[in-house]
């Protein structure tokens, strides 16, 4: 099958990118000891964005940036490589404070099927209703929760997506 056009650019702009390439000697734990977790969102570009450089930091990804679904990753940057920081980055117009976990489960049985919900009862999707709250929220947990060492320093942050900017919440 001919690569998509996805698939080709990733070919074209990777050997342009690895023509230039002298990063090759890095080592594994991060130069700036530290993890962020940050949304997918496509609008944001962690690494210009936040100020790391390759091999800074552990940068962990998923809708909204939360921390509970990044337990695992978490646990390996802290406990196998020694992170000793943690940025939590939320962003304004973040998709997940536009839907409830009904409306996911009610989207997964109309293209899915039926059974497929019924597997996912109990699932959370993890919306957002409040986006400083939900920062909080995040900070509060990481601080509380028993797999993360208490020297560990951690804060929450809000990335305006119009502006570019970021604001420290707590
Ligand atoms: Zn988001």
């Amino acid at each position: 099958m001919a690569d998509s056009a996805v698939q080709q650019n990733l070919v074209a702009k990777n050997a342009e990118y690895a023509s230039k390439f002298d990063k090759g000697d890095l080592g594994i734990p991060p130069a700036k000891n530290c993890i962020v977790v940050t949304c997918m969102d496509a609008r944001i570009d962690p690494a210009a964005a936040y100020g790391i450089d390759i091999g800074d930091a552990h940068v962990i990804r998923n809708a909204g940036g939360h921390v509970r679904p990044a337990l695992r990753d978490i646990l390996i940057s802290q406990q196998l490589v020694g992170t000793k920081e943690l940025l939590v980055i939320k962003h304004t117009g973040c998709g997940m404070l536009s839907f409830k976990n009904e409306d996911a489960l009610t989207m997964v049985e109309k293209n899915l099927g039926v059974q497929a919900r019924a597997n996912l009862e109990g699932f959370d999707f993890h919306t957002i209703t409040n986006l400083e709250e939900a920062v909080k929220s995040d900070v509060k947990w990481l601080k509380d929760c028993s797999y993360v060492p208490r020297d560990v320093l951690v804060s929450g942050w809000i990335y305006d997506v119009a502006t570019g900017k970021v604001k420290k919440v707590v």
